[in-house]
């Protein structure tokens, strides 16, 4: 006999973590599934943006935040095509928490999953999902290995929070398939880079645009160093992200003596990141399910930064399904609410992002952005007096905030 619950979530990843803490909170018999044993890695830039503090603090996480192995950022350092830099601070002290913060993913996703795990019902690692079970079009479970045999679990509700290469989106029919809202990305830590104070950096520099070379410090003068483009540009210049990185760091006149004595530490790795540009056109709800995180295709289309969409997924998608509960309706119907309210809280922004994604493409521009408020300290003091977004959260380290200023 299969095993039933109220909600099965597959993926501990910042997604299926939040919405199985949100859930269980409320006292749903809630199944968390993962293929991974945590602590895992995930690839990703490990930038933790205002968004995801907002939501790390309705988990009640920021405690722990500030007990695991992290660096507090308080700004975004631009530079520009033509040599261009522009550090813009964020305020400080009063003990308020930072603005964002870098911290690897093993280390913070392995704080999330943990904290799902104490909550919910039972949760299960190395459970690798092969298919999504449905009975009359409804989706009713899913079907896995687990220690070498086949496994069935069945749920009322069942979450697709597996990310880009899980297997819901995919069997659902909604799989983000079109390159031009899709980036590609790799990142790689290094040691001993030079030159770095406490804000992440975006370089919007030649050969890399319209992607942009990004270093994110990490503690003791490491840091997650990467590139990241769009799917569709990358094809049509033909560009090798990995020999684009090693030649920025070798040959670029700035970043050259910035890494002279930086040493690798970790493989180069490479991911796909599906943008939601893509989102308005996914169906990523439907009878008896939805659909989280990268596996809805949420991250911004221009910053890459999907944890804080991913992590309001989980929210939300939990508010819904409890509501589900309450009607004792799990259907299309009621589901549907769900990207309704998620895109009233993240439209504007992705949209706004994705208008932005277009003018990177042009080099003049970004050098007129850059150099607008390189040369403006009214400017810089709008976005330093902007740092604390309407719901209270702070957004330096979303980099669009400061260009949509720039550009206002
Ligand atoms: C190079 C790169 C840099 C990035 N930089 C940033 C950044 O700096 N800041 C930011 O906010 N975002 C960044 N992102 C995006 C961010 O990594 C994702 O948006 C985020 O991880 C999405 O979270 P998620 O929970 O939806 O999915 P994931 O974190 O991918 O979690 C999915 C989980 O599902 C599990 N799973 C998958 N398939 C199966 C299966 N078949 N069976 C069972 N379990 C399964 C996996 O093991 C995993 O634990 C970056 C992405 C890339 C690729």
């Amino acid at each position: 006999m299969a095993e039933e619950y109220d909600v099965i979530i597959l993926g501990g990843g910042p997604a299926g973590s939040s919405c199985a803490a949100f859930l269980s909170k409320s006292g749903k018999k809630v199944l968390l599934l993962d293929r991974a044993t945590f602590p895992r890695d995930k690839t990703c830039g490990d930038g933790i943006s205002g968004r995801s503090v907002g939501v790390l603090q309705d988990l009640g996480l920021m405690g722990q935040v500030q007990k695991i192995e992290h660096e507090d950022m308080y700004g975004v350092t631009f530079s520009s095509p033509v040599g261009k830099v522009v550090p813009i601070g964020a305020p400080r002290g009063n003990g308020e928490k930072p603005p964002g913060f870098v911290c690897r993913r093993e280390v913070l996703d392995n704080m999330l999953f943990q904290n799902a795990k104490k909550l919910a019902t039972k949760t299960i690692e190395k459970f690798i999902a092969t298919d999504i079970i449905k009975e009359n079009g409804k989706v009713v479970g899913v079907k896995g290995n687990l220690n070498g045999k086949e496994t069935t679990f069945l749920a009322k509700i069942f979450v697709g929070a597996d990310g880009a290469g899980g297997i819901s989106a995919r069997k659902l029919g909604s799989l983000n398939t079109d390159e031009k809202h899709q980036a590609a990305a790799i990142r790689a830590y290094y040691d001993n880079v030079d030159g770095m104070i406490d804000q992440i950096e975006l370089h919007f520099i030649d050969g890399v645009l319209p992607g942009y070379f990004w270093i994110f410090p990490l503690p003791d003068k490491s840091a997650n160093v990467g590139i990241g483009m769009l799917v569709a540009d990358m094809k049509k210049k033909k560009v090798n992200l990995q020999k684009l990185m090693e030649e920025v760091i070798t040959n670029h006149p700035v970043f050259k003596s910035r890494f002279a004595k930086a040493k690798r530490t970790s493989d180069v790795k490479s991911w796909i990141l599906p943008l939601a540009s893509a989102t308005p056109k996914l169906k990523i709800y439907g009878d008896g399910y939805v659909l989280l995180g990268d596996a809805a295709s949420l991250i911004d289309p221009f910053t890459g930064e999907g944890i804080g969409n991913a992590l309001t997924s989980g929210q939300i998608s939990a508010e819904i399904i409890n509501e589900a509960f309450e009607k004792n309706d799990f259907s299309e119907a009621v589901l549907s609410k769900y990207p309704k309210i998620l895109w009233d809280k993240i439209g504007e922004e992705v949209m706004t992002n994705y208008n932005m994604q277009k003018h990177a493409n042009s080099r003049w521009k970004m050098n007129l952005i850059i150099d607008k408020a390189s040369r403006s300290k009214d400017i810089q003091g709008v976005i330093s007096n902007a740092l604390i977004n309407p719901d209270g959260h702070k957004t330096l380290i979303d980099p669009m905030f400061i260009l949509r200023a720039l550009l206002a």
